[in-house]
């Protein structure tokens, strides 16, 4: 347990990570269609920026920009031959960033899902998978990443690619999947599913978890179902500032940074221990987080009606726990931190 997050964990009873890459991304003139990892290298004054929004508004913890950063991802925009490169720059902007803080700020390198689908379903084989996890992973350790953080996956064979791929790289890691799909994830893996994955993993996270989602309520239930499953590691907790509404071309999260608030010390009292927020989360979210997190008493752990009253209505009736929801949805859209 040497690595820089096991440390803090040690001395602190919640960190908070960050927010939404993208979306603060978007709003420093980023074009969806583009690929944000390029920025990097070409406007590393952004990333600096992006960062230090989130070290500034109260985050422990940040993801680095390089969550398209595989080969698979980065051939759309014909720069897989640059994987390494843009890795490794997205870690070192991040390293230095953390090291001024003035206070310890661990740098995660984000690692996001591949695009492909892993066989048997689709034709990405486990090998091939291991090997564009591991040249990414192998970049974000040359760039100064304190551990690596695997997020968005919906399938367990990803997953596990991704953790053979760290082990190879010798890095520590967390890893979150989204639970989009009625409490599940759009592979049809349940809470409960991923705390018995997890469990068998060889090369252990040092903390998982769920991001994105749907909005903040149906996040907090998937938390519920980690500990009610015996979650063993940190449970990390990286919700969407409220439902995605799309208005007037764009789309809007209607989260408010009070009830974020509200969100991150629900997480804590339901047994998280790394709470950030993902898409629509922004610094005035982060700094109501940290605040309410600082300020706040712990709580009972909170029931489904809890949630509900203070976050809002859940998106389906059950989290797929009990059996009830679809287990394989279709393939949609993939979404980006
Ligand atoms: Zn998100």
């Amino acid at each position: 347990m040497t690595d820089a997050l096991s440390r803090l964990l040690e001395t602190r009873d919640w960190l908070l990570a960050d927010g939404a890459t993208g979306t603060n991304l978007f709003n420093m003139g980023l074009s969806s269609g583009d690929a944000p990892e390029l920025w990097n290298v070409d406007a590393p004054d952004k990333i600096r920026k992006l960062y230090s929004m989130a070290v500034e508004a109260g985050s422990d913890l940040f993801l680095t920009n390089s969550f398209g950063g595989n080969a698979s991802r980065l051939k759309l925009h014909q720069s897989q031959d640059r994987v390494f490169e843009l890795n490794k720059a997205a870690a070192e902007i991040g390293r230095e960033v953390a090291d001024k803080a003035g206070r310890p700020v661990v740098v995660a390198g984000s690692v996001g899902p591949t695009g492909d689908i892993m066989a048997p379903m689709g034709s990405l084989t486990h090998e091939l998978a291991v090997e564009m996890f591991h040249e990414q992973a192998e970049g974000l350790k040359a760039g100064g990443a304190d551990v690596l953080w695997v997020e968005t996956i919906s399938a367990a064979e990803e997953f596990r690619a991704a953790a053979e791929a760290f082990e190879k790289a010798g890095m520590p890691w967390c890893g979150t999947m989204s639970f989009d799909t009625a409490g599940r994830t759009m592979m049809g893996l349940t809470s409960a599913d991923m705390v018995k994955m997890v469990g068998k993993i060889g090369h252990a996270p040092v903390a998982f978890g769920a991001n994105c989602g749907t909005g903040a309520s149906d996040l907090m239930r998937t938390v519920l179902g980690f500990t009610a499953a015996g979650a063993e590691q940190p449970i990390i907790a990286k919700g969407n500032a409220g439902i995605p509404k799309y208005q007037d071309g764009h789309i809007h999260y209607d989260g408010t940074p009070e009830l974020m608030a509200d969100y991150a010390v629900l997480a804590r009292d339901a047994g998280a221990t790394i709470i950030g927020g993902c898409c629509g989360t922004m610094p005035d979210h982060l700094r109501a987080m940290r605040e309410a997190l600082e300020t706040r008493g712990r709580g009972e752990r909170p029931t489904l009606e809890t949630i509900v009253d203070q976050l809002g209505a859940f998106s389906s009736a059950s989290d797929g726990t009990d059996g009830a929801g679809p287990t394989r949805a279709a393939r949609r859209g993939r979404r980006r931190g």
